[in-house]
C-alpha cells in the first residue's frame, strides 16, 4: 500500500467528489434505497449447491478483518500541508474491482454493462457449481476481456477445516468448470477463498495449481443488502490507491450492488482512478 501521507490531499478531495456523487444519487431515488427493481427478485436457488449460496461473507470479516489496516494511519487532515506540487491533474491512482458468487444471468451481464461504460476491467471470482449452470455468462466475462478466479467448487465457507484432498477437489472441479465454459481460452490467475481471506492450509495448495491468493481491502458488505447509498459510502471511506474492492454478482439478488457499482465507477473515474488487474502496476 502507499504511503498516506502525499495521499491525503487529493485523497480528501476525492472523498468530497464522490460523497457529493452519493448525495445526488440518493436524492434522485427519494429514500436512497433501491427500488425492489421489477424483473428478477430473489433468484435464489442455483440449484444444487445446498445454501452455501447465501451470503459470501456470513462469518466472513471477521477472520479477515478487512477494513483495519491501511486507511488509519495518517487519517487525512490535508489542511496543514496541501502539497502545492501535484499540480492538480497529475494524480494516477489505481484499483481493482472484484466480483464474487457468478455467474449470475441477470446480474453478471449488468455489471458487464457498466464495466463496458465505464472502460472498466474487473476479476470475476466464480463457484463451480454456477458455471456448470451458465457457462454462457462466464464466456461473456471473458469475451469482455475480464479476468477469472476460482472462488470454490460449492462456495465452501469452511474449506481452511477440510483435508488437503477435499481442498483440491474444491479448487480442481471448479478449475475444470472454467475450462469447459471457456474451451480453455483463459487462464486462471487467482483463488478467493469463500468468506474469509486465503487461509494458512488453503494457501499451501495453492501453488500446486498456479495460483495465486486473491484477499480484498475494501469491503461494502453488499451482500448484506445494505441499501445502495450504504454500498457506495462504504467503498467511499475505506477507498485507498491500489485498493482491492469486494462486490458480488451472484449469490442472490445483487441490484443494490449494480445500482451501487454505477455510482461508484463515476466516482473512481471522476478522481481519476485506473483499473487495473491483482498486483499490475
Ligand atoms: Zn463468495
Amino acid at each position: 500500500m502507499a504511503p498516506v501521507n502525499n495521499l491525503s490531499w487529493p485523497a480528501t478531495i476525492l472523498i468530497g467528489i464522490l460523497l457529493g456523487l452519493v448525495a445526488v444519487g440518493a436524492e434522485n431515488s427519494g429514500a436512497g434505497e433501491d427500488e425492489p427493481t421489477a424483473g428478477p427478485s430473489a433468484t435464489t436457488s442455483p440449484g444444487s449447491g445446498g445454501g452455501p449460496a447465501s451470503g459470501d461473507g456470513g462469518s466472513d470479516d471477521g477472520s479477515g478483518g478487512g477494513s483495519g489496516d491501511g486507511s488509519g494511519d495518517g487519517s487525512g487532515d490535508s489542511d496543514g500541508e496541501t502539497n502545492p506540487d501535484t499540480g492538480g491533474d497529475a494524480e494516477d491512482y489505481t484499483v481493482t474491482l472484484t466480483f464474487d458468487d457468478g455467474p449470475h444471468p441477470v446480474y453478471t451481464p449488468q455489471v458487464l454493462d457498466l464495466l463496458e461504460e465505464h472502460d472498466a476491467i474487473a476479476v470475476f471470482c466464480m463457484v463451480g457449481q454456477r458455471v456448470r449452470e451458465h457457462p454462457e455468462v462466464v464466456r461473456q466475462v471473458v469475451d469482455a476481456g475480464h479476468a477469472l478466479c476460482n472462488h470454490t467448487d460449492t462456495h465452501d465457507e469452511k474449506l481452511s477445516e477440510r483435508t488437503r484432498e477435499q481442498i483440491e477437489r474444491q479448487i480442481t472441479e471448479t478449475d475444470e468448470a472454467l475450462d469447459d465454459a471457456v474451451g480453455g481460452d483463459t487462464e486462471v490467475r487467482w483463488f478467493r477463498q469463500p468468506a474469509t481471506y486465503v487461509q494458512p492450509p488453503v494457501e499451501a495448495v495453492l501453488d500446486d495449481h498456479d495460483l495465486e491468493p486473491l484477499d480484498w481491502t475494501v469491503d461494502p458488505r453488499d451482500w448484506s443488502r445494505p441499501g445502495t447509498a450504504s454500498i457506495v459510502q462504504e467503498v467511499l471511506e475505506q477507498l485507498e490507491p491500489g485498493a482491492v474492492i469486494l462486490l458480488h454478482d451472484g449469490g442472490g439478488d445483487r441490484s443494490q450492488t449494480v445500482a451501487a457499482l454505477e455510482q461508484i465507477l463515476t466516482g473512481l473515474d471522476a478522481a481519476g482512478y485506473r483499473y487495473v488487474l491483482p498486483g499490475d502496476p
